[in-house]
């Protein structure tokens, strides 16, 4: 029976995927959380190592001393051990990619540096290490201009800036979001970059000694043009002519022919316009949050299905299937306490809506983007056509009634 390490982020939504997907494949599973062990007891699972994934060289020598037996390949569930996965990997001697080629793909600095160092398309760029230099550099900006925070995701820490004030004050508001949910990344500044207009896509791939794969292409067809970037709508397959579409793939083909990316999932984040292709990033990773889901019938299996079989070398083969299928990205109204939802039965009914998730649990406290990096949950849509598998899910999203009350903690004065 093949035996893989899994490396469980306790915060992920996909956890559970993977562990049903190596069940189904009868895949013996170690799995490995970054957080105390509360994963394992109610799913069975032994052993359990408790690890921090963002230190991977230690956490490589903490897991290697207690693996026992040996695996046939380790796999990160999401972002958060995709470094530490490569790290285990040259440790075991396992095919996958270096760890150096993932390092880059987490830090949006080191990746736009790789993009520049290799001539690749790249907008304009700079790292601030201080308000000082903020200030500095607020005159000499082109404007509009993205700051960023380095390391975060789902669009947390990311606002456009629209003149010299704007930036100032965004980057003092970048500044605390990235102090609060990554403090380890404060001393790394933030990342300013010029606004590259037009519309916006994804790639899902898996690479195969190097040659990229597309599994899907996907539009977001709700624009998103800032000053903040809440993702909301994924369609595939994609409504662009086909020259554009394999624009999108060689442009993100020879990037990570330049990261050094090789074997397994990836997800590319890229705008489009006139002047070509702009890759906003690439992860070594699938795409996040549960939106996996909507390729199932694309793919003839579910896509930690696929990952898994990849890195065991089983065989996958993609059936002819037309279908269009979407998922939103159900976005969080207000700041505030989630409490419940009405509308869902109504929600379900609507033509073409498959599955409609709330992952939110009532007493969560939420927050839209850019300080949010949740949503309220993912509705799936699967159509003819692209046109209506979209209209599906604003369709049902309408339906949907949420009670999110005032969080009383945020209001209060600080002498109250
Ligand atoms: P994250 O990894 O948090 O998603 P990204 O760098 O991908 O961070 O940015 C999140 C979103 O912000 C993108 O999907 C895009 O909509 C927008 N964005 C980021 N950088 C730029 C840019 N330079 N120009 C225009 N939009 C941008």
């Amino acid at each position: 029976m093949p035996r893989v390490l899994l490396l469980l982020p306790i915060a992920s939504y996909r956890n559970q995927d993977f562990l049903d997907a190596a069940q189904r494949l009868g895949v013996e599973v170690v799995s490995a959380a970054d957080h105390c062990h509360q994963l394992a007891p109610q799913r069975g699972l032994s052993p359990i190592l408790s690890l921090h994934f963002d230190q991977p060289e230690a956490a490589a020598a903490q897991l290697l001393a207690s693996l026992g037996r040996g695996v046939d390949a380790v796999l990160a569930v999401d972002d958060a051990g995709v470094e530490l996965a490569a790290v285990l990997r040259e440790k075991l001697g396992l095919p996958g990619n270096a760890s150096e080629a993932v390092r880059p793909t987490r830090d949006k600095l080191a990746f736009r540096q790789m993009l520049q160092q290799n001539d690749l398309n790249c907008p304009a760029f700079h790292c601030i290490a201080s308000e000082a230099e903020a200030r500095a550099l607020a005159a000499q900006l082109r404007y509009p201009v993205v700051v960023k925070a380095r390391r975060l995701s789902a669009s947390r820490g990311v606002i456009r800036a629209d003149d010299a004030e704007g930036f100032l004050h965004q980057v003092r508001r970048v500044s605390r979001i990235q102090f609060i949910a990554d403090r380890d990344a404060s001393e790394l500044g933030l990342v300013v970059e010029s606004f590259i207009p037009g519309s916006e896509h994804a790639l899902e791939g898996l690479l195969e000694n190097g040659q990229l794969r597309v599994l899907a292409l996907f539009d977001k067809p709700d624009p998103l043009d800032g000053p903040y970037f809440e993702e909301t709508i994924y369609v595939t397959p994609s409504r662009l002519p086909a020259d554009r579409q394999q624009t999108i793939a060689d442009s993100v083909q020879r990037a990570c022919a330049a990261a050094g990316l090789t074997s397994g999932p990836i997800h590319a984040e890229m705008r489009l316009n006139d002047a070509d292709v702009w890759l906003l990033e690439i992860a070594a990773r699938s795409i996040g949050g549960l939106c996996g889901r909507m390729l199932r019938w694309r793919l003839g299996m579910t896509l930690e299905e696929l990952i898994l079989r990849h890195a065991l070398g089983l065989p996958i083969t993609q059936p002819e299937n037309s279908d269009a299928s979407g998922v939103m990205m159900i976005p969080v109204p207000a700041r505030g306490i989630y409490q419940s939802v009405a509308g869902l039965e109504a929600a379900r009914e609507v033509p073409h809506i498959e599955d409609i998730r709330i992952t939110a649990a009532p007493g969560q406290r939420i927050a839209p983007a850019p300080e949010g990096a949740s949503y309220l949950g993912f509705i799936f849509s699967r159509a003819a056509t692209p046109a209506a598998a979209e209209a599906a899910l604003r369709l049902a999203h309408a339906e949907l009634v949420f009670d999110i009350q005032p969080d009383l903690a945020l209001t209060k004065s600080p002498s109250q």
